[in-house]
């Protein structure tokens, strides 16, 4: 998205992926409304159902649903999502090499290199969008305190789970793992069966995806392109700029601590990014620092109200139901999923509930890494 942005705005962009696409990336490919708002191309041609409902379960029991009437996620496949911006930016002009894997990065107030295959590419911006288990906030040094959260995901196909019962909603599964939760989100010809928590719950994940299966009457031995893969939170005040390269989303640690999405935050810093750079390279800024400040300006709010609300699940599991069920809540949720504008009143209750809730559980799980 970076590099499609990029193109757009003018820029000789070289894009380098290790994988070549179509490539699969273990993710639930549930996309808010708010994240699809960031895209300037419809993601209409690789989106497989359109959600309204929520079905909310506490520990595979009590469950309520609500229709909201109005669409809150896209389901699509990343195989698809990401080939689909890959073609829109090799058709805004972006050259992109697959198949290369980026092995070293170097900067200094000069410029940047990336190193392939043994050879240095030099140029006067490298952005690092590499994920998780990229190189570039290592070999940059951003890579300071982040916490990490696990997930494992699998596909149950048409044949082996009732998709109708599924079809227009997302089914999150609240209070049974910690630090996160389970869903079950449908696709065209499938459902995608995932859990997710705390690191410390990884040896747990297969367990904790079983007895998803189990509850919702199918079975884990049925699921295929089964894969896990870490989230990562980085600490707000990471820096994510070093001299004439910075980094994106999972490669910034973006991903918010309750809901485990990071694909809004990836297009959100993806656009923060294009225009830091191309300001930059047309010599209306000195440096890149605009893009750290806009990044945590628009996520700082929302990654406090996250992480309280993340404790106070752990802790108060069943307050925390309750308080979703209420119309307030559910209505201040659908505004987040889509970006409307939350009412005075819904902004001035929310935030110091969530972080008063949040004072009263124990101090934060991390694990530094
Ligand atoms: C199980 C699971 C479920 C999730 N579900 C959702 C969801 O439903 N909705 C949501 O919003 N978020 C979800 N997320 C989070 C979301 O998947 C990530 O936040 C998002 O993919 C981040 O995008 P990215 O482009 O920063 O990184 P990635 O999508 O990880 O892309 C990084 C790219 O860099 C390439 N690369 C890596 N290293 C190198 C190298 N050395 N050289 C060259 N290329 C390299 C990789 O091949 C890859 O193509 C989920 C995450 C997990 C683990």
């Amino acid at each position: 998205m970076t590099a499609y942005r990029l193109a757009t705005s003018g820029a000789s962009v070289l894009m380098l992926d290790r994988a070549r696409f179509p490539r699969d990336k273990p993710c639930g490919g549930g996309v808010t409304v708010r994240a699809a708002r960031l895209v300037p191309f419809s993601l209409d041609p690789v989106v497989e159902d359109v959600v309204d409902r929520v079905e909310l379960r506490l520990r595979y029991g009590r469950h309520f649903e609500r229709r909201r009437g109005k669409p809150l996620v896209l389901m699509t496949q990343r195989r698809r999502l990401d080939a689909f911006v890959a073609e829109h930016a090799v058709a805004a002009g972006v050259e992109f090499r697959q198949g290369v894997r980026v092995t070293a990065i170097e900067t200094d107030d000069r410029g940047a290199s990336v190193t392939i295959d043994g050879k240095q590419l030099h140029a006067r911006v490298v952005v690092g969008a590499d994920g998780v288990n990229g190189i570039s906030a290592r070999a940059l040094g951003l890579r300071s305190r982040r916490t990490h959260g696990v997930a494992l995901e699998g596909n149950l196909s048409a044949g082996d789970v009732e998709l109708a019962r599924y079809r227009g909603k997302v089914v999150f599964e609240l209070g049974a793992i910690r630090g996160g939760y389970g869903w079950v989100f449908t696709k065209g010809d499938h459902a995608n069966f995932g859990v997710g928590g705390w690191e410390a719950e990884a040896p747990a994940l297969r367990d904790h995806l079983r007895e998803l299966c189990d509850q919702h009457g199918v079975r884990a031995d049925r699921l295929t392109d089964l894969r896990g893969y870490r989230l990562p939170v980085a600490d707000p005040s990471a820096p994510l700029v070093r001299d004439r390269a910075l980094v994106v989303g999972d490669a910034a640690g973006l991903v918010d601590p309750l809901s485990g999405d990071g694909i809004y935050e990836a297009f959100l810093s993806a656009g923060f990014a294009a225009h830091a750079v191309a300001d930059f390279c047309a010599g209306r800024t000195a440096g890149l620092t605009a893009y750290d400040r806009r990044v945590k300006d628009e996520l700082a709010r929302n990654l406090e109200n996250s992480w309280a609300a993340k404790h106070a699940l752990d802790r108060f599991p069943r307050l925390l139901f309750a308080v979703a069920r209420l119309e307030l809540v559910q209505s201040a949720l659908e505004r987040l999923a889509r970006n409307d504008p939350q009412p005075a009143t819904a902004r001035r209750l929310a935030g110091p509930a969530l972080r008063g809730l949040g004072l009263l559980a124990p101090a934060r799980l991390s694990s530094a890494a």
